[in-house]
């Protein structure tokens, strides 16, 4: 590798606030709102033109259930319950509470208005078009970052800093620890379908002629968007790639866009004959599901998070199965908290059907709801600083449950909670009580 020498210079400080967000999904957005609301006065990086991270620019538009496995009690509610509301009043979601799993579907559109509504509203710095590049810090704290915008090179100093960027950005610029999973979940690109086709007639015809398009039999679904003819297309998988990588995430993106035309073109040839389909809209980010994660004061981990392990500085409430994606024969495998265990190979090609707790002579009630301790967000080395989002802490069968979004959504608020907290009281993020953020966090509307 060969290098080249910077030239140093001065560098404008065009904000100086408590807390800098970095990374604008709903993890990071609602990490802002409730550092925010608090009191603290924040400012927000994002590199895409909105906010929403995978769910506006990767086109995801499912969050799942807010209740307990059997939909008796609510155990999810704060900024994503209030999203919910919000969306509703514009006819942005579509609520599906019978289904398990998927309990609403969103309008992304309306997503990305409604979280610049929530940003204006809390008096939030946004930065969008903005690239973070790089972290100042002084021994264990940081002082700055730098960002890259149309003004070119800037610096935003702040107290306390939180990184949402899903791939860990700052921590990767921080050496802190890190690691790979065996398989790491493999990245998908969705995009919006015109024209109507089951999925298992879809599956038929990806098995008997995906080979003329270049289509692999590939385990994939699809979703309704929000009074529309249209469907999410979310059928294939870009496969031994990493996207914290600059070169994979570029052929990442390519190759995703070719697997939508080619699906296209096979639904033109061989689809149903009364069906127009077109290639309507292909999101604007490929959705990428795991890259690194950084290690913090708590892994998270398969036993307990099935087993339901209940914490007293839980900042998460969750019922969302694992369910890992992976490069084994283009397969997925979901497992439930009730025992129930399932793999499937491409769409067609095998299913494998079991059952983890009778595997482990399990017996007694199953648990209904999962939680997450404080130690899961709280990193060994830096004072003022967080990362929140997929790069959890976590093993690669407890992250498969956690990635989705109204878990992170919670990661997000308890890390602006404590964002606050650790500025209010002038205190090392390490010194804080993790019962104290989780009441902070009730105070302002979650249902820990
Ligand atoms: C194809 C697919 C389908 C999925 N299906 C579902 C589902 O149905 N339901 C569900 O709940 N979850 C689903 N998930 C999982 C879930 O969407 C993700 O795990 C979750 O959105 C990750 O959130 P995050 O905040 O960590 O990262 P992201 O959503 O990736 O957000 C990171 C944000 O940081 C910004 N950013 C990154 N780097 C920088 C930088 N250097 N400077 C400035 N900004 C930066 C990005 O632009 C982005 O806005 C799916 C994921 C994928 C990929």
């Amino acid at each position: 590798m060969e290098y080249i020498v910077e030239p140093a210079k001065q560098i404008k400080v065009c904000a100086d606030v408590d807390v800098c967000v970095i990374g604008g999904s709903c993890t990071g957005v609602f990490a802002a709102i409730r550092a925010a609301r608090l009191g603290a006065k924040v400012a927000i990086v994002e590199k895409q033109n909105c906010f929403g991270g995978v769910a506006t620019n990767g086109l995801v538009n499912i969050w799942h259930s807010l209740y307990d496995i059997g939909n008796k009690n609510q155990i999810i509610a704060g900024l994503t319950e209030e999203m919910i509301e919000r969306l509703k009043t514009v006819d942005g979601v579509y609520v599906d509470l019978k289904s398990p799993t998927h309990a609403y579907y969103l309008n992304t559109e309306e997503l990305k208005i409604e979280l610049d509504n929530v940003i204006k509203e809390n008096r939030i710095i946004p930065f969008l078009h903005t690239f973070y590049s790089f972290v100042i810090t002084d021994d264990k704290k940081i002082t700055s970052v730098l960002i890259e915008n149309k003004d070119g090179r800037s610096a935003i100093r702040a107290k306390f800093f939180i990184d949402a960027t899903g791939d860990g950005d700052v921590a990767r610029d921080l050496h802190i620890n890190s690691y790979q999973h065996d398989q790491v979940q493999p990245p998908s690109a969705c995009f919006y379908l015109q024209g109507k086709i089951k999925n298992s007639d879809l599956a038929d015809m990806i098995l008997h002629h995906g080979s003329e398009v270049g289509l692999d039999d590939d385990w994939g679904w699809s979703g309704p968007l929000v009074n529309s003819e249209l469907t999410l297309r979310v059928d294939n998988h870009v496969f031994n790639v990493l996207c914290n990588n600059a070169m994979d995430l570029t052929l990442s993106e390519m190759e995703g866009r070719r697997q939508m035309r080619a699906l296209v073109t096979l639904l033109k040839k061989y689809g149903y004959p009364s069906e127009k389909y077109n290639l309507i809209s292909s999101c604007s980010h490929i959705g990428i599901r795991e890259t690194i994660h950084y290690e913090t004061n708590f892994k998270a981990n398969e036993m307990d998070l099935l087993c339901g392990t209940k914490y007293e500085d839980a900042v998460l409430n969750g019922t969302y199965r694992v369910d890992i994606h992976h490069g084994d024969q283009n397969g997925i495998t979901f497992k439930d908290l009730t025992g129930k265990m399932v793999t499937y190979y491409g769409k067609r090609n095998k299913k494998i059907v079991g059952n983890w707790r009778e595997d482990l002579s399990l017996t007694g009630d199953y648990a209904t709801y999962y939680q997450l301790p404080f130690a899961n967000i709280v990193g060994k080395e830096y004072e003022n600083f967080i990362a929140v989002g997929r790069m959890i802490h976590a093993d690669a069968s407890s992250f498969g449950a956690l990635r989705v979004m109204v878990n992170l959504n919670q990661l997000g608020e308890a890390a602006g909670v404590a964002a606050y907290l650790a500025i209010d009281g002038d205190v090392a993020l390490q010194k804080l009580q993790g019962k104290h953020v989780r009441n902070m966090l009730r105070k302002g509307g979650s249902a820990l």
